[in-house]
């Protein structure tokens, strides 16, 4: 993805005022072939919207999308019918996206009528009989309706759905976050066994840190549509240079805080997309903030020793263990 920007308008009614949703406002990506690529953000900061956009689900305001080679920016018609059966979604609440009038059965196999119709009952058949095995189910499943199944078995159903037609590339949007914790670990480690068996690539939409970090090979961390760090897992995780990722990382809950559905995020409320704040768009809530981060917006900038980029002034001086105090110290001195 190159320069992406996705605006949508808003309001308009009464007073005439319309407002525009900056939802996307230039994100630039690159997702490689076979690697687990983690978008990661609060809810409000545009990554749903640009995994829809990945996918081609929403059109771009501006910007590039390519795919293996080819633009898809404007595809339409067999183009965008490839890239459906080559980009798969799986959704965020596996209770609303299943149809609970369709067996499970049916569910799996309907991709494959669409996209593989010159497969004989049987062989369909026989197809979903594998990918229930694939996820972890019985072939038997295949008789039963959603409403028989718990939480993460629904959302094993999706995943079956989602590999019918051998996808390259699986995109999900918060694929855990409406289940149980204690289920939470068991669809990620299928998820990570399905894309380390078929070669596939994940791109995983979260708003939770904690459960992106063992499975991601790369991070894109947003705010306020768009990118201010990314990296490697690695680099991301240890040694995180915007401030914004450095609160997400803080605010992980532990195992504790989890079960008691407590949860931690020190920074206060997100300005709105449609009215973000001039400069650096996190100097409402950045406790190193100095003049320059009101008026200039920082550019995302190659640190020099790993794949990592950070969109922070003062990313040289900021790792994790500064504080306020040193930053302060470091910009008067500049
Ligand atoms: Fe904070 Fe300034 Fe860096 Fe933005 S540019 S994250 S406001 S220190
Ligand atoms: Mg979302």
């Amino acid at each position: 993805a190159e320069g992406l920007v996705k605006h949508f308008g808003s309001g308009g009614g009464l007073r005439g005022k319309r407002r525009v949703v900056q939802a996307v406002d230039g994100v630039t990506l690159s997702v490689r072939r076979g690697e687990t690529f983690a978008i990661v953000g609060e809810s409000g900061c545009g990554k749903s919207t640009l995994a829809r956009l990945l996918m081609r689900l929403l059109t771009p305001t501006a910007g590039a999308i390519r795919f293996d080679g080819r633009d898809v920016t404007d595809a339409t018609g067999r183009d965008l019918e490839a890239l459906r059966r080559d980009m798969q979604f799986i959704f965020q609440d596996p209770f609303s996206s299943l149809n609970p009038r369709m067996t499970v059965g049916k569910l799996v196999g309907e991709p494959l009528e669409v996209h593989a119709p010159e497969l004989s009952r049987a062989e369909r058949r026989d197809r979903v009989a594998a990918l229930l095995r694939q996820v972890g189910l019985r072939a038997e499943h295949a008789g039963r309706y959603p409403h028989e199944f718990s939480g993460g078995q629904r959302q094993r159903i999706g995943i079956a759905r989602a590999l019918a037609c051998g996808p390259k590339v699986i995109i999900g949007d918060e694929p855990v976050s409406a289940l149980d914790v204690s289920v939470q670990a068991q669809v990620i480690n299928l998820l990570g066994d399905l894309s380390r068996d078929l070669g596939l690539t994940l791109v995983i939409i979260a708003h939770d840190l904690g459960v992106i970090r063992h499975m991601s090979d790369r991070v894109a961390v947003m705010y306020l549509g768009r990118i201010v760090e990314t990296g490697t897992a690695d680099a991301v995780f240890s040694d995180p240079r915007h401030p914004y990722t450095q609160a997400l990382l803080a605010s992980i809950p532990s195992p504790e805080a989890r079960l008691s559905g407590r949860k931690a995020m020190v920074l206060g409320e997100m300005p709105s997309p449609s009215a973000p704040p001039p400069g650096c768009r996190f100097h409402t809530r950045c406790p190193h903030a100095q003049a320059v981060c009101r008026t200039d917006a920082p550019p995302l900038s190659a640190r020099p020793e790993a794949d990592h980029a950070v969109a922070c002034h003062f990313h040289d001086s900021l790792a994790a263990e500064a504080r306020p105090a040193a930053a302060t110290a470091q910009s008067e001195a500049a």
